[in-house]
């Protein structure tokens, strides 16, 4: 692996290579009748002004230093880290796909035909009725899932204030009921990690505006009464909402909107290819049946005499994004959708699940629960699964999810993805198999073979460097 070392602007070659631009960049700009205070402004900006062949080093330099879907193996469970194809980059970056979204109607007729035509894949891929694309993340399109709830509930005089949460479920379910003005009630899990049907039918109510699931759940594991559960959300007059996050285990195989599911988000950046992570960019469109569209955000996108045309549904809850939503994204699903058509995407989801479980047959660590879908949960046991995650990085793969489901005693929630060769899927094993016998010490030194050595992930969140100077300084 390529050591690092401390690649700033100030590399040796700058003074081979004299900076064209420096002196431009360097010149000191008057900023005449400025509004604000002077203590808040400057009088100069020093940029950095390197030759070409430094910037081009720096950045394959730091290039080096990161680990992405393009290193290896990346079996970040929930997440669905996958490969994303390239020619999806390609299309979504035609000068056809960038236009004003300010143009009238009739002269986008072609973007806004994209925009009807995934609306349509998705609502079919998902069992759904009527789809937007304008949230752009699964967390704001569970947001915005649960405000539809939300008005639908408020437009039938049916005031109600608890939303109902799995112990299993993702962080943002939660925040999203509390963000939406819910009580969050937490139902525990049952012993085979599913839903719990006593506990559900206890924590129903009138109040209840709706529950949240995802399916296959955290664990990887099908909610085989999926039907029931639909059943006793409903008698209560409350809604069925599908966090759509495990979707890459169920294309073409069974759909959310079969189930009973009501409202459902799409990530569409794992399940239909964009490189995500540290915080974006994607697109988390939201589907529901016919009862609830009425309700979704403005605008919408329809066909109407042979023209696609914006209008607002009748009760909507109003915007969630500007114009169509996180654009690039959604062409980037759409090209995805349909290059792999409905035989191509079935066939990724069959071989998520088929590597989720030859991967899980070859590891040393102890997977409590099955049979499961795309991806399973093991438990390091005695081992502290930070420590395995740390130690993995030196054996040069990314590690799983750690610590999450807590349902699981220092989980590693790990999904390969349907990308992964059976070669990628057995060095993956050898890295989860080095690691379980390994001793503490070493682990706990982890990882000594990266660029970076361990981080005070705390520190690192409460005091951000958000300079480049700082890459000078030694802190
Ligand atoms: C990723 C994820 C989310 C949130 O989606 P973002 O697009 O990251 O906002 C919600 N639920 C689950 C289960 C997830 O894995």
């Amino acid at each position: 692996m390529t050591t690092y070392d401390q690649a700033s602007w100030k590399d040796e070659d700058d003074d081979r290579h004299e900076p064209l631009l420096s002196e431009k960049a360097n010149e000191r700009v008057a900023i005449e009748d400025s509004p604000l205070p002077d203590d808040l402004t400057r009088d100069s900006l020093e940029l950095p002004a390197p030759a070409e062949p430094a910037l081009a080093r720096h950045y394959t330099r730091l290039s080096q230093m990161n680990y992405g879907v393009e290193s290896g193996p990346f079996p970040l469970g929930s997440c669905t880290m996958k490969y994303n194809p390239s020619f999806t980059e390609d299309i979504a970056a035609r000068p056809e796909a960038a236009v004003h979204p300010d143009r009238p109607d009739r002269t986008v007729q072609g973007t806004l035909g994209l925009c009807h035509r995934l609306q349509d894949y998705l609502g079919r891929i998902g069992g759904m009725d009527a789809v937007t694309l304008q949230p752009p993340a699964g967390a704001a399109g569970e947001f915005t899932g649960i405000q539809i709830a939300n008005a639908y509930h408020q437009h039938n005089g049916d005031d109600r204030s608890e939303v109902l949460i799995p112990d299993s479920a993702h962080g943002t379910n939660f925040a999203t009921a509390a963000m939406a003005g819910y009580s969050v009630v937490e139902l525990p899990s049952g012993d085979d990690g599913r839903v719990d049907i006593d506990a559900l039918e206890a924590a129903i109510s009138e109040e209840t505006a709706a529950l949240m699931l995802t399916n296959p759940n955290t664990l990887g594991l099908f909610e085989r009464d999926i039907e029931r559960i639909a059943d006793i959300v409903h008698d209560a007059g409350g809604l069925l909402y599908y966090d759509g996050a495990n979707l890459n285990a169920l294309l073409g195989q069974a759909r959310p909107g079969d189930m009973g599911f009501d409202v459902m988000h799409y990530n569409v950046h794992k399940t239909f290819a964009t490189p995500h992570g540290g915080g974006g960019p994607g697109a988390g469109p939201v589907g529901v049946t016919e009862a609830l569209a009425p309700f979704l955000p403005d605008p919408h996108v329809r066909q109407r005499n042979g023209e696609y045309e914006y209008y607002r549904p009748d009760h909507s809850i109003g915007k969630v994004h500007g114009y169509y939503g996180n654009w690039p994204v959604l062409v980037k699903a759409f090209a995805y959708i349909t290059r792999l058509g409905d035989a191509g995407l079935a066939d990724a989801s069959a071989k998520a699940v088929l590597n989720a479980n030859y991967l899980a047959t070859q590891i040393p660590y102890e997977v409590p629960f099955g049979p499961f879908h795309h991806e399973f949960v093991a438990s390091a046991g005695e081992q502290d699964a930070a420590d395995v995650a740390k130690g993995m990085l030196d054996h040069g793969v990314h590690p799983p999810t750690t610590k999450w489901p807590e349902t699981v005693d220092e989980a590693l929630m790990t999904e390969p993805t349907e990308g992964e060769s059976l070669r990628s899927l057995d060095q993956l094993a050898a890295a989860f198999e080095a690691v379980h016998d390994e001793d503490d010490g070493t682990l706990a030194a982890a990882p000594t073979r990266t660029a970076a050595s361990r981080i005070d992930q705390v520190r690192a969140a409460r005091s951000p460097r958000l300079s480049w100077q700082a890459l000078d300084s030694d802190q």
